[in-house]
């Protein structure tokens, strides 16, 4: 039977992305040789990071004054590395949920951290706005998709001060204004490639401002110098970016992924609105992801969460639970996740209120 792979992270990834990066284990660009084992400083892989870097720039359109690195450590460790490198006396961070708040955590250790607003108060099912952001602050951090809540800030803000976004899970999945931003990171794991790399785009004016010891690895610089490549990057996440990155382009790139990502995300929420057996867990639809829709059981019908999770397993569907900070189910539709497979799900949704009423 097809499985439908609505994972959060790692989640699916194009078929294409697969098929190149298995052959690639087996011989990688004609040398003979798996990509699991050569130097990260021969040609043929400088050649991957190269092009990775510069579809990077294509895709979102980067401006020159930026750059591009692909790092270790996940998008966890950015939330200690982006005060590491730009905090001085004060910072501002909106909090969307739990990757906000653990990135909130982080700069703490640094110094005063003003929350400029939160959704805490209803379990993070909105976008907080009508905020001040202070102008004073060295940054402001924001979490433009929280993967476990399902909210989304779906255009770029403006901000008086440098603006940081962790894009972790919707990266690749609209036309981005890079100007508006100083910094955008992510861990690669759910829009772009297998868990081990994180990109990180810098406007390179926003270095060097902070006067405390920067430990080597942690310093944004040491990367650009070296063109990601000062310790050993993560070679086979790299190798699988570049396949997603140009089957993205072959696409026609993010404007023609954010459609087909508004025609996804519209049918499923179209039949959890309409489904009588389910409801959204976000209200306004102004505020709900594109990539993680969240839904629940509607009153009454708590009591067939179980056997609604059975039946979808039953049917192929593959990831659908919610993060147990929300319950009901969460069903992911990153850019590989095939209109089929959101059709599938909507058809599974519609035989099981068929069974049970
Ligand atoms: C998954 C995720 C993270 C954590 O990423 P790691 O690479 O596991 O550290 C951070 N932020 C967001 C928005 C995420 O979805």
């Amino acid at each position: 039977m097809k499985k439908h792979n609505f994972y959060a992270g790692p989640s699916i990834l194009p078929q294409y992305t697969i098929n190149k990066t298995a052959e690639a284990i087996l011989n990688f660009a004609g040398t003979g040789l798996s990509v699991l084992e050569v130097s990260h400083r021969s040609k043929e892989f400088v050649a991957v990071v190269d092009e990775a870097t510069q579809l990077f720039k294509e895709l979102l359109n980067i401006p020159d004054n930026y750059s591009v690195v692909f790092l270790g450590g996940g998008a966890s460790t950015q939330f200690a590395m982006v005060p590491f490198n730009l905090f001085v006396k004060k910072a501002a961070y909106l909090n969307t949920g739990e990757w906000s708040k653990k990135a909130i955590k982080e700069a703490k250790m640094f110094g005063e951290v003003d929350v400029v607003a939160s959704s805490e108060d209803k379990n993070f099912s909105y976008i907080p706005k009508g905020y001040t952001i202070p102008e004073d602050a060295d940054y402001f951090h924001i979490t433009t998709n929280n993967t476990i809540f399902g909210t989304e800030i779906k255009y770029d803000i403006d901000s008086p001060v440098p603006l940081v976004a962790d894009m972790s899970s919707d990266i690749f999945s609209r036309p981005l204004d890079v100007s508006k931003y100083a910094i955008i990171y992510g861990g690669a794991q759910k829009n772009l490639a297998p868990a081990g790399v994180t990109f990180v785009i810098i406007r390179n004016d926003i270095l060097g401002k902070v006067t405390h010891h920067l430990p080597t690895m942690l310093n944004y610089k040491t990367h650009i110098d070296k063109e990601s490549m000062f310790n050993t990057p993560p070679v086979l996440p790299i190798f699988a970016a570049l396949q997603t990155l140009r089957w993205l382009k072959d696409q026609g790139g993010v404007e023609e992924m954010n459609k087909i990502n508004v025609y996804k995300a519209g049918l499923l929420c179209n039949e959890i609105d309409r489904n009588s057996l389910f409801e959204a867990t976000i209200k306004d639809e102004e505020d709900r992801s594109l990539m993680n829709i969240c839904f629940v059981m509607t009153k009454g019908n708590e009591d067939k969460e179980k056997a609604f999770f059975e039946f979808a397993t039953s049917k192929g569907m593959i990831g659908i639970k919610g993060h147990r900070s929300v319950g009901g189910f969460r069903a992911s539709t990153y850019n590989a996740l095939p209109v089929e497979s959101v059709k599938a799900l909507i058809a599974t949704m519609q035989e099981f209120e068929q069974q049970n009423s």
